[in-house]
């Protein structure tokens, strides 16, 4: 992770995530709207914004779950678009709520995430992420069978061990127990020093402060701040990103 703005993203790296004019509509009403944003190797971008902002329509589009509409996603150099499978195997996405497959064990889904992105030394890999994720001891439970908090570390693991160069986390400590959430925080940090591209949205403004080298925030589809922490504080003469927040999206809160 490193301090940086603008354009070249990390330590000026180019950009292994570059967004264009994305645009989402949901019957007629516009989620997000004309969303640029560039994510550089070994770098975090925060995801902020009040609920409806357009968060998960953005990370759900940049995914490839929901199909553009407008604009341009391209990942580690492929164009979604035109090289769906090329971009998506770059691309690693948690989802807020993660559905496991029922009828697969926790073992089986890892196994099935290794062939997908074709990871050779799965086994060891997924033996460090079973241990860390404190799902050891369930490798034999079945998808149906796992809490809320268990599908989230499974489904963190899984992304970790397909070794992506962009991984996409929404909300990703929602659910987990306190072991898990400093779990999930070492490993967000140990993934963006391996040179991994995160965006990471959440409402916690601490884990976002924590983690995050520049932040977005969304307000109503669309981008009101872009740049650094110490460049957002700044511009606003306020001590605290909750401050900054709430100032920030004021207009786009949604009653
Ligand atoms: P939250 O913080 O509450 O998770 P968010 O920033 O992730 O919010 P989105 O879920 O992307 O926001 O929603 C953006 C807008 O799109 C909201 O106005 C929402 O009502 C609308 N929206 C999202 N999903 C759908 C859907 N499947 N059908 C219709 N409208 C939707």
């Amino acid at each position: 992770m490193a301090e940086s703005s603008g354009d070249s993203g990390a330590a000026g790296h180019p950009p292994v995530l570059r967004v264009r004019g994305l645009t989402r509509s949901y019957g007629g009403r516009p989620a997000v709207q004309g969303l640029d944003l560039e994510v550089a190797r070994g770098e975090v971008l925060g995801l902020l914004g009040p609920n409806g902002a357009g968060k998960t329509t953005t990370l759900r589009s940049i995914a490839g779950v929901l199909p553009l509409q407008g604009g341009s996603v391209e990942v580690a150099g492929c164009d979604l678009a035109r090289s769906e499978v090329e971009a998506k195997r770059s691309l690693a996405w948690v989802p807020d709520d993660p559905r496991p497959f029922d009828a697969l064990t926790v073992a089986e889904h890892l196994e099935f995430t290794a062939h997908l992105y074709g990871v050779e030394d799965h086994r060891e890999r997924a033996r460090v992420l079973l241990e860390r994720f404190e799902l050891a001891e369930r490798t034999s439970a079945l998808g149906s069978e796992l809490s809320r908090g268990m599908r989230q570390k499974l489904a963190i693991a899984q992304a970790w061990l397909s070794n992506p160069a962009v991984v996409l986390l929404d909300e990703p400590l929602a659910g987990l127990d306190p072991r898990g959430i400093r779990g999930a925080r070492t490993a967000i940090r140990e993934l963006a020093s391996e040179g991994t591209a995160v965006v990471l949205s959440s409402h916690q403004l601490d884990l976002v402060e924590a983690m995050a080298d520049r932040l977005l925030v969304l307000s109503r589809g669309r981008v009101v701040f872009s740049g650094t922490l110490a460049e957002l504080r700044a511009a606003r003469a306020e001590s605290s990103l909750e401050e900054v927040f709430l100032e920030l999206t004021a207009e786009g809160d949604e009653a």
